[in-house]
């Protein structure tokens, strides 16, 4: 049952099969999307397409000068900046900026390979949430391969600092958690706790959904810079000193809370593999997610690879019984 092949994205498994998945997966069909970038402004398209086991999630980089592509795996060595959004990637050779949302997209829907082809420096903001790239994902359908699913477990407590902020990854034996808090010093915002039982239906309800957002008084120094060329009320929630400055208002009155914690799972996604472990995080950003991943796998006694048949016997079978049942 639970190596059901061909299993799409419209009859995919339950949550509880997603979170203890024991297959690798990739996409069925290659799909493609088109939007500008929030930063450069500039159009750009992105081709999804099955990649095979052990691939894992990379990026193909076309466009480059001369004619040429570059590879780049989303992982968290290959992140090069974190300032604003993710980017993996050297800038000079070849980079990508903003992966974020679609990573949190691929996590969340359960796949573990597959070749992201974009033809520009930037992922596509679309609305500036995940929405559209789990449309996307939904539209290519799943494939379920007899390759075995590693799992990242976290094995002790790891935590970092910056500034008033901190994060820590600690062990957590029912998946992977998040629970992410954060305090601006803006009415509209304040301070926003949200937590996430990382399964497809959680995420897809109340997270996915949610948009980037920035405030009104740094748009023009941003800009100057080269930065937020194309953002817009149709991709960013925009705030001045009275409140939201979109017509249509907020899609939850948290929607920022939620925000950060679909970056953090796109960010967190970087660590190549699932993760079994539970996240918090207070005032953090893509950096620190980031910092995080590079502070675990700096203690190889913090983190181990785990296939889900080795899990403790608890979170693996009572899925499996489950399906049996169905
Ligand atoms: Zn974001």
């Amino acid at each position: 049952m639970a190596d059901r092949v061909g299993t799409t994205l419209n009859d995919r498994p339950g949550a509880l099969e997603i979170m203890m998945q024991t297959k690798q997966t990739t996409i069925r069909n290659s799909v493609e999307l088109s939007g500008i970038g929030v930063h450069s402004g500039a159009p750009v398209q992105i081709i999804l397409h099955p990649a095979n086991a052990d691939t894992g999630v990379v990026f193909l980089r076309t466009g480059l000068q001369d004619g040429l592509s570059r590879r780049i795996r989303a992982n968290w060595r290959s992140v090069s900046a974190t300032e604003l959004c993710t980017v993996v990637g050297d800038v000079e050779t070849g980079s990508v900026s903003t992966v974020e949302h679609l990573m949190a997209a691929i996590y969340a829907s359960g796949i573990d390979n597959v070749l992201v082809e974009v033809d520009g420096p930037e992922m596509p903001i679309m609305d500036g949430s995940s929405s559209a790239f789990l449309e996307l994902l939904d539209e290519a359908g799943m494939v379920r391969f007899s390759a075995p699913r590693r799992y990242i477990e976290v094995l002790k407590p790891v935590r970092i600092e910056q500034g008033r902020g901190w994060a820590e990854l600690v062990p957590y034996d029912k998946g992977f958690r998040l629970e992410v808090e954060i305090d601006f010093p803006t009415p509209v915002i304040g301070r926003q706790k949200k937590s996430l039982d990382l399964d497809l239906g959680s995420f897809r309800r109340e997270f996915a959904r949610a948009r980037t957002f920035g405030f009104m008084r740094d748009v023009d120094h941003l800009r100057k810079a080269g930065f937020a060329l194309g953002a817009s009320l149709d991709n960013t929630v925009a705030l001045d000193d009275t409140g939201v400055v979109n017509p249509d208002g907020l899609r939850w009155s948290d929607e920022f809370v939620r925000h950060k914690t679909l970056d953090a799972v796109g960010d967190l996604s970087l660590a190549g593999a699932p993760l079994i472990g539970l996240y918090r995080s207070y005032c953090g950003g893509h950096r620190m997610n980031i910092t995080m991943l590079q502070a675990l796998f700096a203690d190889s006694e913090a983190w181990r690879f785990v296939t889900a048949s080795q899990l403790s016997a608890e979170p693996v079978e009572a899925p499996q019984r489950v399906l049996a049942e169905a």
